[in-house]
């Protein structure tokens, strides 16, 4: 770590950190939008690492993919380490990184906030991506903690696969009553509010 800004002294000015949040539904976008704004980061010559919490993945080097049809083609993926806890993200940051780019946001505990605080408070950027709601709708905690404590909240769309409006909802497609149930297509879909049905067994 590096040592901690001695406000009294000059220089005043501090490195400016943040969290930023990219919110919304599966297939609206959240990984698509990290991944640009990492590859931004990166053509600036900032240093960058990108984490995502270990669910069912054995290996530590993994790798941030979006849902992006296979028509968009390639640069839509990002080497990112995989952690089982915030504790642990928090230790592998290096002293010289300077932008923080999380995924999956939704699937770690709750002190993922004080870790993007922290970080934040200690002049890098922080980048959140996450799923706002689960498979009932209801808000998927942490991220609205990560929401009220961020500089900028940016909530991207899906289409819904029902009537074409704009999704905000992921509809769970196989009769699983547990929140975290990771899969893509086969087992979830984009829903706009009037579409989406929020119970157990869809079908
Ligand atoms: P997220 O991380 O929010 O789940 P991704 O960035 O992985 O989203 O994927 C977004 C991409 O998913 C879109 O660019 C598009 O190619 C694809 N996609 C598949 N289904 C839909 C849908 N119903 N609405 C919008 N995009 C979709
Ligand atoms: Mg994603
Ligand atoms: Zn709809």
């Amino acid at each position: 770590m590096p040592p901690s800004v001695d406000r009294s002294q000059p220089p005043f000015r501090l490195p400016a950190g943040s969290i930023e949040v990219i919110t919304g539904s599966m297939f609206s976008g959240k990984t698509e939008e990290l991944i640009r704004r990492v590859k931004r980061a990166l053509f600036a010559r900032q240093r960058v690492q990108a984490f995502k919490p270990r669910i069912d993945d054995r290996y530590d080097k993994t790798r941030i993919v979006s849902h992006a049809a296979a028509a968009e083609g390639a640069g839509k993926t990002l080497e990112a380490v995989a952690v089982a806890t915030s504790e642990s993200l928090e230790q592998r940051v290096e002293d010289d990184t300077q932008v923080i780019a999380i995924d999956e946001a939704q699937f770690f505990d709750r002190d993922i906030v004080d870790v993007a605080q922290r970080l934040a408070d200690r002049g890098l950027r922080v980048i959140v991506a996450g799923l706002d709601q689960d498979y009932l709708g209801r808000p998927f905690h942490p991220m609205p903690e990560l929401m009220a404590v961020a500089e900028h909240v940016t909530k991207v769309h899906a289409v819904c696969t029902v009537c074409g409006a704009e999704a905000s909802r992921s509809q769970r497609l196989i009769s699983e009553a547990v929140t975290v149930l990771v899969g893509g297509s086969e087992s979830y879909e984009a829903r706009c509010r009037m579409c989406f049905e929020a119970k157990e067994i869809v079908k």
